[in-house]
């Protein structure tokens, strides 16, 4: 998408009183980005984590051939992600848009940590007492949101905590593919480890993947284990 719309688009919304007189030729421009659903079925005590493609035919895909130097790694045997602290991690979403649709309604990703294991599944998983902390290097830019383990480095990313369960969740926007490609990239971090002492405590972790509507209801699911 090109950022020079985007920046035009948001200084739209800068103006202090939207309802003060506004010159003749004002053009008025439609909300963007689409309000993310706070919270969904997907931010509950036991969310589903059964796969399910939907109506979308929702998929997500992992591309090892741009790593580089290594900061991830799949394992397709295992469908499990190794990736270091703070490094990002490219998830390709891949959706079957419906043609004789004249436009998609607003579709969101929402990212959010599960501990895998039966036993603490319920629990929301939370940072260690050391990378939470306001000061770190790591929550740089990111002081208002230092209790969310995943992050998305999409400008529209937003972070709301469900109060119910205590989830933290990351919720980003979905525009379609760009011309000639059919997917969408999203790029994430993890900002602690599985490691963390007073953490994730080695406990494993998944992270679940829901396409949502505007209004959280789940359109499709997929996970991926940590
Ligand atoms: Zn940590």
């Amino acid at each position: 998408m090109c950022d020079s719309t985007h920046r035009h688009i948001t200084d739209a919304y800068t103006g202090e009183s939207p309802h003060a007189a506004q010159p003749d030729n004002m053009v008025i421009i439609p909300h963007y980005p689409p309000m993310a659903p706070s919270c969904s079925e997907a931010t509950m005590q036991y969310p589903s984590l059964n796969d399910y493609p939907g109506e979308y035919n929702f998929e997500i895909l992992l591309d090892g051939t741009g790593s580089g130097f290594k900061a991830w790694m799949y394992s397709y045997e295992l469908n499990k992600v190794f990736i270091d602290i703070g490094k990002v991690l490219p998830i390709q979403v891949k959706l079957l848009y419906k043609h004789d649709e004249p436009a998609p309604p607003p579709l969101f990703l929402r990212a959010t940590p599960i501990y895998s294991q039966d036993d603490h599944r319920g629990r929301p998983v939370e940072r260690c007492p050391l990378h939470v902390c306001r000061d770190n290097e790591i929550n740089k830019g990111f002081e208002a949101v230092v209790k969310h383990i995943v992050r998305c480095t999409s400008a529209h990313c937003q972070y709301p905590m469900d109060e119910r369960s205590g989830r933290h969740t990351c919720v980003t926007p979905l525009s379609p593919p760009q011309p000639g490609a059919d997917t969408v990239t999203l790029m994430y971090s993890f900002v602690c480890k599985t490691s963390c002492l007073g953490g994730m405590d080695r406990r494993p972790v998944l992270l679940l993947l829901t396409l949502e509507n505007q209004h959280g209801q789940i359109l499709g699911r997929r996970s991926l284990s940590k």
